[in-house]
C-alpha cells in the first residue's frame, strides 16, 4: 500500500488476485518470459505469424470508429516502407489525450493478417529517445496477470513499473539468504544482483546467471529442507529390527516359489532387508514397471516380517485388486502355515468382526485390504509391515493413518508402477529410499504397439478376430473423463454394441465405473475365468488386474488419455506366453504434441522413458500420479523437468551439509536454519512429501 503507484485499492487486488502484500512478494514474483527489445523490424518485413514486432515510426491517423460495444480508436501507423493499422477497444480516452499524430514512436505488439492489412490490437507504444526505448534496457519483462488485475489497470507492464518502484523505494543491498561458502564455491550471482537482473536483465547472459541463481536456491532449500526432516525422522524413530532369517522364508523359498527369482527382484529384496534390521524404520518406494513382479516381493519380505513374530498387511486401491492379491498370496503359500485374510469395504459383518478378533490376538499374519484396513476398528497384535500397493491412489495421510497402527511405526513399504521420474521423486517423494526392479521375467514378449485410425477400424476387428479364433481374450478401453461424462458413457455403451454386433458369435462384458461393486466384480470375473473373449471398459481396469490370456489391448480415442495412463492401460497385456498387442485409434488430426506421444508409445516400452518424456511433454505439475495432490509446494521460478542439473546439485549440496551438521545445528548454519524456517511459515504443504 505504500508502495509509489499502489494505493489500498490496488494493494487489496495484489493481495487477493497473487497473494502479494509485501516488497518482497513482489520481487519474488517473476517475469514468465522475456522479449528481447533490442531488434527493431521494418513494416515491409512483417508477416501476419510473427511472435512480437518492435518498429520505429509515427502515427499518421487515429480515430474513433463504431459504437456501443464495437467502439473501438483505429490507426495507421508508418515507417516509410508499408503501414499497419492499429486497433484499440478499451483505454480509448487515455489514448487520445497521450498519443500524438506525427510524432516518433516505438510500437511494440503482436502482429496479425487481416485480408491485405497487418493489424496490431493493442500495441504499446514508446516515446523514442534516442533511438531507443527509454523503459527498457535490454529484455522486456512479462508478469502473470489476471483479469482482474488487468481491468484494474495492473497488467504486465504495470507491474513492471512496480518492481522498478519497490527497487527505488527500498533502495539498498537485499540481504544475501545463502552461505558464502556456497555462493563462493558455485561461483553464483548474489541476491541482490539477482533479484534486479530477473527483473530488468540487460543481456541475455546476465538473465541466465540471475536465474540459475534463483532456480539453485529455491530447489536447494527443498532439498536441504527434505534431507532434514530424513535425518530428523530417522534419529527419533526406532524401527523393528527384523534380524531373522526363519523357517517360512525359507520354506517358501525352496518349496513354494514357483520360479527363478530376476535378478532384480534379489536386489530388490537385499536392500529392502538391509532396511529393515538397521534399527530405523524403513520408509521405501519399490519402483517396478507392470508385469515385474512386485508382488512377490512383497511377499517374500512379508514372510520376514512373520519369521520375526510381526504382522503384515497390504493395501491395496481396489476391491478387484485386493480380491486379486488375496488369491494369488493364497496360493502361493500353499501348504504353509500362514494365515491371510482379506477385508473389504463388502466384508459381512460377522466375517469382519472374527477377522477383527484373529487379528488383534496375533492368529492371523496377513491381512489384505482396501481403505476398509485404514478404519480405526482395525487393530493389529503387532504389525511391523505395511504394504502399499499401487501408491498414487492413496494420499499421504492415510498411509500415515496405517503408521499409528502400532504403538511405534512399521515398516512401510510403497509399490508403485507408474515410474516416476528421477527429479520428481527426488522431490516428490524425496524422503523415501527408492528401490527399482528394472527387469522383467524372463521370456516375456514386449508388447507390438502400433498407432492407426478409427477409419481403419474393419481390418482392426479383423485382426481381432484372428486373435479370437487363436483363443486369445481382448481388451476394447473407451476414455471416461469427467468434464464428458455423458457423451463418453454414451461411446463407451455404443460402442459396446457395436463391438457385440461385430462378433455375434463371442461373448462380450462391459465394465465402468458407475456399475455398483458387484456387477463389475462379475463382469471382470466373467473375462477373467475365460467365459467371455472381449472386455469393453474404461480405465477401471487401468491398474494391477491380471489375465495373462489376453493379448490385445485396443485403445479407443488415444488421443486423451495421458502417456503413463496408455501405458498402464498396455500393462494389461503381454502378461502371458503369446505376443501381445496394443492398438492405439485416434481420429487423423492430432495436434503435433498427442502425435508425439504416439510415437512414443510405439517406439519403447520402458516406463522410465515414458515417465521422462511425459514430464518433458506436459511438465511435472500435470503429471499422472501426483495429479491429485500436485506437486507439496509451487515452484516460482525452477522447472523439475528442465532444470535437473541444477536439482542435482542442489541435492549434492544440500546433502553434504547435512553430512557435517545433520540437524544444522551449529553456528555457522544459522543462515540455512534461518531460511528453513522462513519457509516453514510460507504455509508450503511439506506433509505432502512423503
Ligand atoms: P506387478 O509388478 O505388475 O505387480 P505382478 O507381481 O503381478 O507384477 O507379476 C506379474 C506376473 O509375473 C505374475 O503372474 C507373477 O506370478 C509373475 N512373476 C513374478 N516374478 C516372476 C519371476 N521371477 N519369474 C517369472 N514370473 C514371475
Ligand atoms: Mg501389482
Amino acid at each position: 500500500m505504500y508502495l509509489p503507484g499502489v494505493g489500498p485499492k490496488k494493494a487489496e487486488i495484489l493481495k487477493r488476485e497473487l497473494k502479494i502484500v509485501s516488497f518482497e512478494d513482489l520481487l519474488y514474483h517473476f517475469p514468465y518470459r522475456y522479449v528481447d527489445r533490442s531488434r527493431f523490424y521494418s513494416i515491409r518485413e512483417i508477416t501476419g505469424d510473427m511472435p512480437y514486432i518492435q518498429v520505429k515510426g509515427k502515427i499518421t491517423s487515429l480515430k474513433l470508429a463504431g459504437d456501443g460495444r464495437g467502439k473501438r480508436m483505429v490507426g495507421t501507423f508508418t515507417d516509410g516502407t508499408g503501414t499497419l493499422e492499429l486497433v484499440w477497444f478499451k483505454g480509448l480516452k487515455y489514448l487520445k489525450e497521450q498519443i500524438k499524430p506525427n510524432e516518433n514512436y516505438i510500437l511494440f505488439g503482436k502482429p496479425s493478417r487481416f485480408n491485405h492489412t497487418i493489424n496490431v490490437v493493442h500495441p504499446e507504444l514508446d516515446k523514442e529517445q534516442n533511438g531507443k526505448v527509454q523503459f527498457f534496457a535490454g529484455l522486456q519483462p512479462f508478469y502473470n496477470t489476471t483479469e482482474k488485475m488487468k481491468s484494474s489497470y495492473l497488467g504486465s507492464r504495470a507491474m513492471f513499473k512496480l518492481v522498478q518502484n519497490a527497487f527505488q523505494t527500498y533502495n539498498s543491498v537485499i540481504p544475501e539468504t545463502l552461505p558464502a561458502r556456497i555462493t563462493e564455491q558455485l561461483k553464483l550471482m548474489n541476491l541482490n544482483q539477482a533479484l534486479r537482473h530477473i527483473h530488468m536483465p540487460p543481456d541475455a547472459e546476465t538473465l541466465q546467471k540471475a536465474s540459475f541463481r534463483l532456480k539453485f536456491e529455491e530447489l536447494f532449500y527443498i532439498q536441504l529442507n527434505i534431507l532434514r526432516l530424513r535425518n530428523q525422522r530417522t534419529f527419533n524413530l526406532k524401527g523393528h529390527i527384523f534380524s531373522t532369517v526363519g523357517q517360512h522364508l525359507n520354506r517358501f523359498y525352496s518349496e513354494n516359489l514357483p520360479f527363478e527369482l530376476t535378478n532384480a527382484q534379489k536386489r530388490v529384496i537385499k536392500e529392502i532387508r538391509r532396511d529393515m534390521g538397521s534399527g530405523h524404520q524403513m520408509n521405501r518406494l519399490l519402483q517396478g514397471d507392470v508385469g515385474s513382479g512386485k508382488t512377490l516381493v512383497a511377499l517374500m519380505v512379508m514372510l520376514i516380517a512373520i519369521d520375526n513374530n510381526y504382522q503384515a498387511c497390504i493395501m491395496a486401491p481396489t476391491e478387484i485388486l485386493a480380491t486379486q492379491h488375496f488369491e494369488s498370496i493364497t496360493e502361493m503359500l500353499k501348504g504353509m502355515d500362514i494365515q491371510v485374510g482379506i477385508l473389504t469395504g463388502s466384508t459381512k459383518k460377522a466375517a469382519r468382526q472374527e477377522l477383527h478378533s484373529r487379528l488383534q490376538s496375533g492368529e492371523l499374519n496377513i491381512l489384505i485390504g482396501t481403505h476398509a484396513l485404514i478404519e480405526d476398528t482395525v487393530r493389529f497384535h503387532n504389525l511391523g509391515l505395511v504394504v502399499i500397493d499401487e501408491q498414487h491412489r492413496f494420499g499421504v495421510a492415510q498411509r500415515a493413518r496405517l503408521w499409528k497402527k502400532n504403538t511405534s511405526p512399521p515398516h512401510v513399504l510403497v509399490m508403485t508402477a507408474t515410474p516416476i521420474p528421477r527429479t520428481l521423486a527426488m522431490t516428490t517423494y524425496g524422503d523415501l529410499e527408492v528401490s527399482v526392479i528394472d527387469e522383467l521375467p524372463p521370456g516375456r514378449k514386449p508388447v507390438e504397439t502400433t498407432h492407426t485410425y478409427h477409419k481403419k477400424r474393419l481390418g482392426i476387428n479383423k485382426f481381432v478376430k484372428e486373435q479370437i479364433d487363436a483363443g486369445r481374450q481382448v481388451y476394447v478401453v473407451y476414455p471416461l473423463i469427467e468434464e464428458s461424462e455423458k457423451m463418453d458413457f454414451q461411446n463407451l455403451t455404443d460402442g459396446f454394441e457395436y463391438i457385440k454386433s461385430v462378433f455375434p458369435n463371442n461373448k462380450v462384458s462391459m465394465v465402468h465405473g458407475k456399475m455398483k461393486p458387484a456387477e463389475k466384480d462379475a463382469a471382470m470375473q466373467e473375462f477373467a475365468s475365460g467365459k467371455s473373449q472381449i472386455l469393453v471398459s474404461t480405465t477401471v481396469i487401468e491398474v494391477g488386474v491380471n489375465v495373462p490370456n489376453a493379448s490385445v489391448m485396443v485403445i479407443e480415442s488415444a488421443e486423451r488419455f495421458g502417456l503413463s495412463q496408455l501405458h498402464q492401460l498396455r500393462g494389461r497385456v503381454g502378461r502371458g506366453a503369446e505376443q501381445s498387442y496394443c492398438i492405439l485409434m485416434t481420429g487423423y488430426k492430432l495436434s503435433a504434441e498427442t502425435r508425439k506421444r504416439m510415437e512414443i508409445m510405439t517406439a519403447t516400452n520402458d516406463g522410465f522413458e515414458i515417465a521422462e518424456a511425459d514430464m518433458k511433454l506436459r511438465g511435472p505439475g500435470d503429471l499422472e500420479g501426483t495429479q491429485q495432490s500436485g506437486l507439496p509446494f509451487e515452484l516460482k521460478i525452477a522447472n523439475l523437468a528442465k532444470d535437473t542439473r541444477i536439482l542435482q546439485m542442489a541435492r549434492n549440496i544440500a546433502s553434504d551439509i547435512l553430512k557435517e551438521d545433520p540437524l544444522l545445528e551449529k553456528q555457522n548454519n544459522a543462515i540455512l536454519r534461518r531460511q528453513l524456517k522462513k519457509l516453514a511459515q510460507q504455509k508450503m504443504n511439506w506433509a505432502m512429501i512423503s
